[in-house]
């Protein structure tokens, strides 16, 4: 049965047909051994060189190149060949690598000769002269003199045995032109690979490097199948070089499947048949598991199919994404359809279809080729794709831009009128505020105007008293005076004695004497009183700077008596106030303000030390001095103190902690602003139950005036 099989694969084969021995003539070509070939098979694998040589069994065959499909069987092939040449060495050359083991004998009037062993499975040994992708033996070849050969091929992959006797130089010639044809081959495609890398790395678009993936597997699954790669990457590694070709088959298939997928873009495209791909690493995954571990023929076979499968699916793929305006599908199935027809050519020889000769055993890598060529310009054209989907996107990015900018345009619009309303109303608080500020402002200063009157009404009324008190007396007691003159002159000549007799009697009983004493008193009392009238009032003048806009040099010492002139009726007899004003020079201030700080501050002072229990002297110390270009004025008493609580508070507008009607709260946070407005400090020291200091310290020259000048 096997027989038969292989016999039709090996063509037609004619049971019978003894093969004629083969005559070398040389020239320029090297000559096919096939049809010169008998051939024999062995089911058991058991049978020797010796016991095969003479057999009846073997048969015929007319094909150049003997197909001997994919089979485990060992088979025997048996020719002769008679050397014409002057040549003393002949080659036989098989350029077909997917061969396991070969095994040639000579027979020899003793018997038989091994001539080596080569093959994928082997370690190689005898007449090996070159290993490029085809197995070369040394042929004795005796002229002119018949020599049979047995040779014996072992395979589990599709082999075929494309063989030639060829002289040294053919030999050597056959073998260049399969490196040069894998050299071409890798170098092409290790272009293709770099050229997409570096597109990758420039454009970062993850189909070149997919290409460049699918390029490196595809290639090398070619030269593992063309036999180069095991030739030169893994010579000495057996088990490789049996199984590359099949394995990296398989791999190519996984990411031929993962490239076109995104070299296409199925998923968009082709989305159910997309879907597909796991089912496929599926297969090659079984596939791979098979080949490996269960039977190396049934995963080959199985290898072969999944190939066809996936080169449909592919295809129909393509198809359908290509109808569905994928533009890359285009050059997708073009290039694809070059690979197809290079499997094809490949396939259509293994099955004998088609000749092995050396285009349909190139046929593959030359359509990879072709492929991978278009494919990357396929690539190329993606840019184009990219650049549109770019500009889209960027058309999109300035339309959502310019909707946002609009968007922000018309809150902006609605921000401003909000912005405008709000800015309104607290320009409107504001202004209530500073109203009421200024309310409050001018409610502290009637307050003190308040004070103020009430004090100087106090103060002016005893003067002024002492005055109305004694204007009556002088009155009476000058009318007397003027009476008693009048009648002095009333006085004539004629009786001059008795009239001043009477007058004088007058005078005593009027005690002019006493009256005229007493005028001088009087006159005393009421220059006393108007003296003191006119101080106060004099006081009253300098304090009522207090309205004063006008930055002067003023001499605070003086400022400081006003003030204390016009508080003293509220301390009189309570308060003592000690006074230490030293030599210091006008300052340039706003009088009036400065006035009020002395007068606010004095007044805490005084009142603090009123609020204080006890009896002890209750002592206000007041006291000016100069300090560079400074004037320092303390004010401190021995009052009842702050806490530090306190302390960090008595400028707050407001903040008081004397009764309701007492404090305002506002006095010190006035003095704080009219300090400010004068460039000036105020500190203040102060312990509970013991007393406190406020220290005022203001420039000699004040500041704006001095920019003004500048
Ligand atoms: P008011 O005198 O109306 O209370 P001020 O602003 O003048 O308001 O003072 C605020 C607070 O600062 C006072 O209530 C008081 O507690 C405290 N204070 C100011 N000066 C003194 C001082 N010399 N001794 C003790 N406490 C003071
Ligand atoms: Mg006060």
């Amino acid at each position: 049965m096997r027989t038969i099989v292989l016999a039709l694969l090996l063509g037609t084969a004619c049971s019978g047909i003894t093969a004629q021995e083969l005559i070398y003539q040389g020239g320029d070509h090297s000559t096919p051994v096939g049809q010169h070939l008998e051939f024999l098979v062995d089911s058991t694998g058991t049978l020797t060189p010796e016991a095969v040589l003479g057999s009846e069994a073997f048969q015929g065959t007319n094909a150049t190149v003997p197909n001997l499909g994919i089979s485990k069987n060992t088979a025997w092939f048996r020719f002769t060949v008679r050397n014409r040449t002057a040549e003393p060495k002949l080659f036989l050359v098989i350029p077909y690598p997917d061969i396991d083991r070969i095994d040639l004998y000579r027979s020899h009037i003793g018997g038989i000769q091994a001539l080596g062993s080569q093959g994928q499975a082997v370690e190689h040994s005898g007449s090996v002269t070159t290993r490029t992708g085809e197995y070369v033996f040394e042929l004795d070849a005796p002229r002119n003199v018949p020599v049979t050969y047995l040779m014996r091929i072992k395979g589990h992959k599709q082999v075929h045995l494309p063989m030639l006797v060829a002289s040294p130089i053919e030999a050597a010639s056959i073998s260049a032109r399969w490196n040069l044809f894998a050299g071409g081959f890798l170098g092409i495609m290790l272009v293709m690979a770099l050229y997409n890398l570096f597109v990758f790395l420039s454009i970062r678009d993850r189909s070149y490097l997919v290409y460049v993936l699918y390029i490196i597997i595809n290639s090398g699954a070619q030269l593992t199948v063309m036999g180069t790669a095991q030739t030169y990457l893994w010579p000495d590694d057996q088990w490789l070089t049996v199984n590359a070709s099949v394995l990296f088959v398989l791999i190519s298939i996984a990411t031929g499947i993962l490239f076109t997928q995104q070299f296409i873009s199925t998923a968009r495209f082709s989305p159910k048949l997309h879907r597909l791909r796991p089912l496929f690493h599926l297969m090659i995954l079984v596939n791979v598991v098979i080949y490996l571990l269960v039977d190396t023929t049934i995963g080959y076979k199985m290898a072969q199919g999944i190939s066809g499968c996936a080169s449909t699916y592919l295809l129909v793929m393509a198809i359908s994404s290509w109808r569905a305006g994928s533009r890359s599908a285009g050059f997708f199935l073009l290039a694809w359809s070059f690979f197809l027809v290079g499997v094809l050519v490949f396939v259509m020889k293994d099955t004998g279809v088609l000749p092995y000769n050396e285009i349909t055993a190139y046929a593959m890598p030359m359509g990879s080729v072709v492929e991978a060529i278009l494919l990357s310009f396929g690539l190329a054209d993606r840019i184009n794709i990219l650049r549109k989907e770019k500009e889209r996107s960027q058309a999109e990015a300035l339309a959502t831009l310019r909707e946002n900018e609009r968007i922000i345009r018309e809150q902006n619009v609605v921000l401003e009128h909000k912005v405008k309303e709000r800015t309104h109303a607290l320009q409107e608080s504001n202004d209530t505020l500073k109203r009421t500020q200024t309310q409050l402002v001018n409610a502290e200063k009637m307050a003190s105007l308040g004070q103020l009157t009430a004090g100087i009404a106090h103060e002016i009324n005893n003067p002024i008293n002492f005055i109305t008190s004694n204007v009556q007396p002088l009155r009476r007691n000058i009318r007397e005076i003027v009476e008693v003159m009048a009648a002095y002159r009333a006085i004539g000549p004629a009786d001059a004695d008795r009239e001043l007799e009477a007058v004088r009697s007058k005078e005593r009983a009027m005690e002019l004497d006493e009256s005229i004493a007493e005028l001088d008193d009087i006159i005393d009392s009421i220059a006393e009183g108007s003296s003191r009238t006119a101080e106060i009032v004099r006081g009253l003048r300098n304090f009522s700077r207090l309205d004063e806009d006008d930055l002067k040099e003023a001499d605070l010492n003086e400022g400081l008596r006003s003030t204390l002139a016009v508080l003293a009726p509220q301390f009189r007899d309570k308060v003592s106030i000690e006074l230490d004003l030293g030599a210091i020079p006008p300052v340039e201030c706003f009088p009036g303000k400065v006035n009020q700080v002395f007068m606010n501050v004095i007044t805490n002072a005084v009142q603090a030390t009123l609020q204080r229990p006890g009896d002890r002297p209750r002592v206000v110390h007041v006291s000016s001095i100069q300090q560079d270009d400074r004037v320092l004025i303390r004010i401190s008493d021995n009052g009842v103190g702050m806490t530090d609580d306190v302390k960090v508070r008595i400028y707050d507008p407001f903040f008081t902690t004397k009764p309701v009607g007492e404090g305002t709260g506002l006095g010190m946070a006035i003095v704080y602003g009219i300090i400010q407005d004068h460039q000036g400090d105020i500190r203040v020291e102060s312990s509970p139950g013991v007393g406190t200091e406020f220290t005022i310290d203001l420039p000699v020259r004040h500041q704006r005036a001095n920019q003004q000048r500048a």
